[in-house]
């Protein structure tokens, strides 16, 4: 174990690994000049399209701004509704608010944290009772574990939805022997630097298999471009991937395959040391999660003195998320299916996320379960419902 203090997420590790052939990279993207759609991007598209089985891949500037263009391609307007799970980073929701629509916001599945697909009927009843018109509904593929999508397809398709899913944290896990990006009619990457493939700044991706909505898309990221950059035939934005950042996804990208597996192993570490005392992450058997987040659930009234505990062992945590959209100041306004969100405004008070990296070595992360084993002494285990 080093002397450092424990990291949550260990960028400095990664960055020590790949090295030289990272500065490389950098370098000779500073030095080719080529800073705007240079041709890593177009390098980096194909793989990553191929990396995940989809078609085709969009570099955008960020994951908030591909489920925008996403929602752009589909011409989502005022009155339009997009149903959506309050357990999830604000971005889902703040896309959709872009353009005037509204989101619906659904419960959780309480074992796996993904939107539950019983409450889809409820959300489209809501919908429809409130004089707008469904669109469509996005998925969040939440702490790495993809949603459950075949009866969410399956819902999509027989009530003409549009299939959107937020895989900012999901991208390299599959469902199915699906990857993310091979589903729905549009998956959304984010390369924020702390997402499983992150780069040094921030960056996103848009994929699909519809060769329209790419070429859209495609228009939409540089401002509704035409066949002529300076005759712009629609409405858009500037949100391109740039090209230094593509030079150092396509890097990290060569390694995310061992990344993901190395992910396993420490998830795997720290299921066998801690499920016989505390609540431990669901991965479905036809699952592989990429652990964006370890989280584990301690009782409400508990789960701040497990912080403390932990803090004073020098072990960081994070709470993802201390309150569903639903709860917070800016999105309290949007409807929600049902008869409120009882397992969203559950879990919320109960979650914690431990540090979970593919560079967590072993020693270390033996240190974190005994930390979390000492802090756990007295902690009862949360009942699920
Ligand atoms: C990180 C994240 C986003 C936004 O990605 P950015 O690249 O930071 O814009 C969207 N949705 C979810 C679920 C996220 O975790």
């Amino acid at each position: 174990m080093s002397d450092e203090p424990i990291a949550f997420i260990d960028l400095k590790a990664q960055r020590r690994r790949i090295g030289e052939r990272m500065t490389t990279a950098i370098l000779s993207a500073v030095d080719d000049g080529q800073y705007i759609l240079g041709p890593q991007v177009g390098e980096f598209e194909r793989k990553l399209a191929t990396f995940c089985g989809a078609q085709h891949a969009i570099g955008t500037a960020n994951g908030t701004d591909a489920l925008g263009l996403c929602l752009m391609a589909l011409g989502l307007k005022p009155n339009d509704a997009v149903i959506c799970p309050a357990f999830t980073f604000a971005a889902t929701a703040e896309a959709v608010a872009w353009l005037g629509a509204t989101p619906i916001f659904v419960d959780i599945d309480e074992a796996t944290y993904n939107m539950d697909p019983k409450a889809l009927p409820l959300a489209l009843d809501m919908a429809r009772r409130a004089g707008l018109t469904p669109r469509a509904v996005i998925t969040v593929d939440l702490f790495g574990l993809m949603a459950d999508y075949d009866p969410i397809e399956a819902f999509c398709r027989d009530n003409g939805l549009s299939l959107i899913c937020d895989s900012a944290q999901g991208f390299g896990a599959s469902y199915k022997g699906r990857r993310a990006g091979a589903i729905g009619d549009f998956t959304t990457a984010s390369f924020f630097p702390a997402k499983p493939l992150g780069c040094y700044g921030d960056g996103g991706a848009i994929l699909t298999n519809d060769a329209g909505y790419s070429e859209l898309l495609r228009s939409l990221r540089f401002h509704g471009k035409g066949a002529d950059k300076y005759d712009n035939v629609r409405i858009g934005m500037n949100s391109r991937l740039d090209t230094l950042q593509a030079a150092i996804l396509l890097e990290k990208l060569a390694i995310f395959e061992e990344e993901i597996a190395a992910r396993q192993a420490v998830a795997a570490r720290y299921d066998n040391a801690l499920s016989d005392f505390v609540v431990t992450p669901f991965v479905p058997a036809h699952c592989v999660s990429v652990w964006a987040q370890y989280t584990i659930r301690i009782p409400a009234t508990q789960r701040a003195r497990f912080i403390d505990e932990m803090k004073a062992r020098g072990v960081p945590t994070n709470i993802y998320y201390p309150k569903p959209l639903n709860q917070q100041t800016a999105y309290k306004r949007f409807p929600v299916a049902g008869n409120g969100l009882p397992v969203s405004e559950k879990v919320a008070k109960e979650v914690v996320s431990l540090p979970m990296h593919p560079y967590l070595d072993e020693e270390t992360q033996s240190y974190i379960i005994a930390a979390a084993r000492e802090a756990l002494a007295g902690v009862a285990r949360v009942s699920l419902a």
